[in-house]
């Protein structure tokens, strides 16, 4: 059984976000108090949150990543993800998070099942680090993706949300770290889903601008395929610090959202923490599956109710559109 769209889209990729709650407070994406949180008693137990991702995983969803907020803030991440590892069929699973605490938890994470990380680092910079983040934390995030390397998680990918102001030009400093670390590098364009509502598209810094920042210092070359994948992908042919790359490894990626939508070959799915299934990052409307579930739902019910939701899936993300609005939720309280 599949989940298939009005567009002849299948999703087959789920991001599941484990909370809302954050440990830093990028300045693009929350404010310095915080949010309002979901009350506990709102946010999805393990157990319902196990059984639901069962239900997705029979209806043909293969790839799980977990995010938030910050994932690992929540209690028991190993334990989900042994619970996710052992659906049949076993799903790929991935991991989206800050790094702060991977240090301490890339072990056991990995020895549960995780497949990948993708860790969210937008400079090098420990004094801009700070200031972006509003926390003093990044000697954490470098040790979270040492250990991540240690603990087999492979590939690293590292995404980095550029700001005009504060770290484009740090751009090709951040891509020879990468490289010379083996660290796969995406650049994602800044999207209208910031709490402050501070999102101008004069001010985002678009796909063209990044490519012309790193085309100064290497050289790229398109990489045709890219399926479902959000990144365009290009090989890095040349440029400082070559001698360091891994042979064939040499990549960088580009997450164009904004100016490059890739809505037609979407597969995606989003599970909110308090189990709100949304099938665009930007959808005005979700599907309840929390209520139904406590209320006693069987599985056929709530697969039923999935892809319905499903089947109703928007054609796009409409950003360009003249009436495009906001949706409520944020990008950390929708799951990123
Ligand atoms: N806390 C985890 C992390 O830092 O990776 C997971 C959630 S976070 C919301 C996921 C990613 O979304 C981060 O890379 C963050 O930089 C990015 N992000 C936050 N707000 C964004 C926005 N408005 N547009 C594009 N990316 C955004």
């Amino acid at each position: 059984m599949t989940l298939v769209d009005g567009f002849g889209r299948q999703a087959e990729d789920l991001r599941i976000s484990l909370t809302d709650k954050c440990s830093l407070r990028c300045t693009y994406c929350m404010p310095a108090e915080g949010l309002a949180w979901l009350p506990a008693k709102a946010v999805l137990t393990d157990d319902e949150l196990l059984r639901l991702a069962g239900i997705f995983v029979g209806l043909g969803v293969r790839t799980i990543r977990l995010t938030g907020g910050e994932p690992l803030v929540r209690a028991g991440v190993a334990g989900l993800v042994g619970g996710l590892a052992a659906l049949e069929p076993r799903p790929e699973l991935s991991l989206t998070t800050n790094a702060l605490s991977l240090a301490d938890k890339a072990d056991e994470l990995a020895a549960a099942g995780l497949d990948r990380v993708n860790v969210s680092l937008d400079t090098l910079d420990r004094q801009r680090f700070a200031a972006l983040t509003r926390r003093d934390r990044l000697p954490d995030v470098l040790a979270g993706l040492a250990a991540a390397r240690a603990a087999g998680l492979d590939p690293i990918k590292v995404n980095t949300v550029l700001i005009r102001e504060h770290n484009l030009a740090e751009a090709p400093q951040l891509l020879e770290w990468a490289l010379r670390h083996g660290y796969r590098l995406r650049f994602i364009e800044h999207m209208p889903l910031d709490a402050d509502h501070r999102w101008t598209r004069q001010d985002m810094v678009t796909a063209e601008e990044v490519l012309d920042v790193l085309g100064e210092r290497f050289e790229l070359r398109p990489i045709p395929f890219r399926g479902h994948a959000p990144a365009e992908e290009f090989e890095v042919l040349d440029g400082p610090g070559r001698r360091d790359w891994q042979p064939g490894q040499a990549r960088v990626g580009i997450i164009a959202s904004v100016t490059r939508p890739f809505c037609r070959d979407c597969d995606r799915l989003r599970l909110t923490a308090d189990g709100q299934l949304r099938t665009c990052l930007f959808a005005q409307t979700e599907t309840d599956l929390r209520g139904p579930l406590r209320a006693g739902a069987s599985d056929a019910e709530l697969g039923e109710i999935i892809k319905l939701a499903v089947a109703g899936k928007q054609a796009g993300h409409g950003i360009d559109a003249p009436d495009f609005v906001q949706p409520l939720r944020t990008m950390s309280a929708i799951g990123g």
